[in-house]
C-alpha cells in the first residue's frame, strides 16, 4: 500500500520512501527550492523527524529562517 503525504509527516528522514522529495517553502518570499535530504542528514541525521525541518530550513534567496514549510513531493514513477 503507499503511503499518502499526511502519514509521512509523522515520520522521520529515514523512513521516508525514496519516491518522496523535499521541498521548502520559504514564509517570507515563497520561494521554494528542493532539497537534497542527504545535505539534511549531514547535519541533523537520518532519524530527524520531518516535523521538525521546518523550523531548520534557512532560505537560500532571503536568508529568512521563519515561518518556513517543508514540503513534500512525489516524483513519477514508471
Ligand atoms: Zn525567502
Amino acid at each position: 500500500m503507499p503511503r499518502e503525504n499526511a502519514a509521512d509527516y509523522g515520520s522521520t528522514l529515514e523512513l521516508l520512501p525514496e519516491w518522496y522529495v523535499l521541498v521548502a517553502k520559504c514564509g517570507k518570499c515563497r520561494h521554494q527550492g528542493r532539497i537534497e535530504r542527504r545535505a539534511i542528514a549531514g547535519i541533523h541525521g537520518w532519524g530527524v523527524d520531518l516535523n521538525s525541518i521546518g523550523r531548520m530550513l534557512k532560505c537560500s534567496r532571503c536568508g529568512n529562517r521563519e515561518g518556513n514549510k517543508l514540503l513534500l513531493g512525489k516524483l513519477p514513477r514508471d
